[in-house]
């Protein structure tokens, strides 16, 4: 585990003390069906079930980054999968994280993964597309899916100053997108380049 945290510290996925604190207290191989267990500390997506993937450290890391994510900051993440990237966001902000998985079994998985390595982040089962508007507003909205647009729903659910990172295009291929909320309601976007998720899937997703 120390030679992937180092690999992303030295070029540079994690900039922060607190991101680099959550990758060395949350251990990926408690995330990671059996099979994978022996590729937990490598720096790729791996198969969780359900063509489903545990994204790559490097990605999770660009885009926990990118959060800038507080002590107190109450998070909605959207593609909960393993739990792994749901437990380093909660290592970082605290208790106030709310998940959502639309795949019953994985989100079973994540509970579970979550339980045995002693995060309270809570997992919802549903359309992610649509947020969750009982414990809104959010400070950071975090989607591990990739979406045609950023969903309506979503960007209404967040506080003004607020962050939502997601990465929006093709279904596969997409750039990662982190908008920040102004006062009038819209999002400033900056635009981080490539990556690959697998679709996000709803009502306002594919
Ligand atoms: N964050 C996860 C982790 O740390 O393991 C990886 C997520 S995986 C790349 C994407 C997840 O998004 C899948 O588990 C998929 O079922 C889920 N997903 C896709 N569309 C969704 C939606 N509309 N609502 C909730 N989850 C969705």
């Amino acid at each position: 585990m120390k030679n992937l945290i180092d690999y992303l510290v030295k070029y540079r996925y994690i900039k922060s003390e607190s991101v680099k604190r959550a990758f060395e207290k949350v251990d990926r191989r408690l995330f990671v069906p059996e099979s994978f267990k022996g590729r937990a500390y490598s720096d790729h997506p791996l198969p969780i079930g359900f063509n489903q993937t545990i994204s790559a450290p490097s990605m999770i890391a660009i885009m926990l980054e990118a959060l800038d994510l507080k002590r107190g900051d109450k998070v909605l993440e959207i593609g909960t999968g393993s739990g792994y990237n749901a437990a380093l966001i909660s290592e970082i902000v605290g208790d106030n994280v709310f998940s959502i998985e639309r795949i019953p079994e994985l989100a079973e998985f994540a509970r579970d993964n979550l339980r045995k390595a002693g995060y309270k982040v809570k997992v919802l089962i549903g359309d992610g597309t649509l947020g969750y508007e009982a414990e809104a507003p959010y400070d950071k909205i975090i989607v591990t899916a990739a979406a045609p647009k950023i969903p309506d729903p979503l960007i209404k659910q967040l506080k003004i100053g607020g962050k939502i990172c997601i990465p929006v295009g093709e279904r596969f291929f997409c750039d990662l997108i982190l908008g920040e909320k102004l006062s009038d309601g819209k999002l400033r976007k900056k635009n981080y380049g490539g990556c690959a998720f697998v679709p996000l899937i709803g009502k306002e997703g594919w």
